[in-house]
């Protein structure tokens, strides 16, 4: 029987794929990618299938699935200018294991990234961030195998050019990430609170530090709340995390945006002139509340921007709300909803 990629996504969603390899050394991955290369096979890789839509019909290929393990912080101390810890991650660690080990140990700068379900090695493919951080704050270095020139190459965080959920390795297949170098620092205290919801649960002021386990477990909290940590039990965790990224639009779109919305948006200002709008905020006003359903799946009872699959839809179903969804958003503002995760062998 070949595997199904619906046990391996967090939708729960995707059909058989026709080779599937399950890589748990370096040496194992980066021969299972180039033996592909070699015969012209299609690869997918797959880490924790948390930020992947995948067709019905599954993936004509190869899927390389990462199970590497290991941590490293053999230069413990070793970095004066922030008196921290230089940690090396193998990809196929769990992020939120890491995390939590991270918080055990004192280091600080991931804590606000507890609880996101997927790999190390697929933090900096999208930049992962939540409740006011991001990895680029703390990463240094990515070790990756580029599949056009056949041998490893280190990226700088320059390099890989990471901005709001994106980077150069999203949506192109040519490097493999194989390890993550963070620099993290050293302290009972976690990294300036830039959030305010994360501040107001935690009772502090933005801009004010809390004890490292405190940010670890009200994020938890905050995120269990909204179905955004992985629970078997829980159905609104079905789902890729957000769908949709915040549309990032020029001040004339937004002007017209708030025209339409005759109330006032919620948005950020960003450096170049442009602005950041809720993509939640725009759905919900364009009339797709919590719980809008379509066959089989549905928009998250807790969170509007999880689409979930209620355990009998199809990816066919998922894309047809998503389109749904996306379209009613033009119509209302005018403005173009693009999808977060991966889409393997289907489109928007
Ligand atoms: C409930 C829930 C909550 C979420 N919350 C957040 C959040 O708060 N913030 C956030 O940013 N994201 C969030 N996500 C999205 C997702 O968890 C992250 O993007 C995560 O980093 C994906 O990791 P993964 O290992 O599951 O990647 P996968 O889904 O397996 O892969 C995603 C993409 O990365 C590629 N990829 C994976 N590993 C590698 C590698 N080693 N080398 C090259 N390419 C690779 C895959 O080919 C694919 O294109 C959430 C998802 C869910 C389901």
């Amino acid at each position: 029987m070949p595997e199904r990629l619906a046990d391996h996504t967090t939708l729960r969603l995707g059909g058989p794929a026709r080779t599937w390899v399950r890589a748990t050394s370096e040496t194992e991955l980066v021969d299972a990618v180039r033996r592909a290369d070699e015969v012209g096979e299609n690869v997918l890789v797959l880490a924790g299938g948390s930020n992947l839509v995948v067709a019905d019909e599954g993936f004509e290929g190869t899927v390389v699935e990462m199970a590497t393990t290991g941590v490293s912080a053999d230069h413990e101390g070793d970095d004066p200018t922030c008196g921290g810890v230089l940690v090396t991650v193998a990809a196929g660690e769990s992020w939120d294991r890491f995390v939590a080990q991270a918080v055990e140990r004192g280091w600080v700068g991931v804590e606000a990234l507890s609880g996101i379900p997927g790999s190390v090695g697929a933090t900096p493919i999208q930049n992962v961030g939540a409740y006011g951080q991001e990895i680029t704050e703390t990463l240094l270095s990515v070790e990756a195998y580029d599949r056009n020139l056949g041998r490893m190459v280190t990226f700088t965080p320059a390099e890989c050019g990471l901005g709001y959920r994106m980077s150069v390795f999203k949506h192109v297949d040519r490097w493999v990430v194989l390890s993550v170098t963070l620099r993290l620092h050293r302290s009972d205290l976690s990294m300036p609170i830039r959030y305010a919801e994360l501040a107001r649960a935690l009772g502090v002021a933005v801009g004010d530090r809390a004890p490292l386990a405190d940010v670890r477990a009200t994020v938890l909290k905050l995120r269990a709340g909204k179905g955004m940590v992985l629970d078997p039990n829980d159905p609104d965790t079905y789902s890729a995390g957000s769908f949709f990224t915040n549309p990032v639009i020029d001040a004339e779109t937004f002007a017209g945006v708030r025209e339409r919305a005759e109330v006032e948006v919620p948005s950020w200002p960003g450096e170049d002139g442009t602005v950041k709008v809720s993509a939640a905020w725009l759905i919900e006003h364009a009339g797709f509340t919590k719980g809008y359903s379509g066959d089989g799946v549905a928009i998250s009872s807790k969170h509007t921007l999880a689409l979930t699959n209620r355990g009998r839809g199809t990816t066919r179903a998922l894309l047809d709300l998503a389109r749904e969804i996306r379209d009613g958003v033009r119509e209302r503002f005018g403005v173009e909803l693009r999808p977060e995760p991966v889409l393997v062998n289907c489109e928007l």
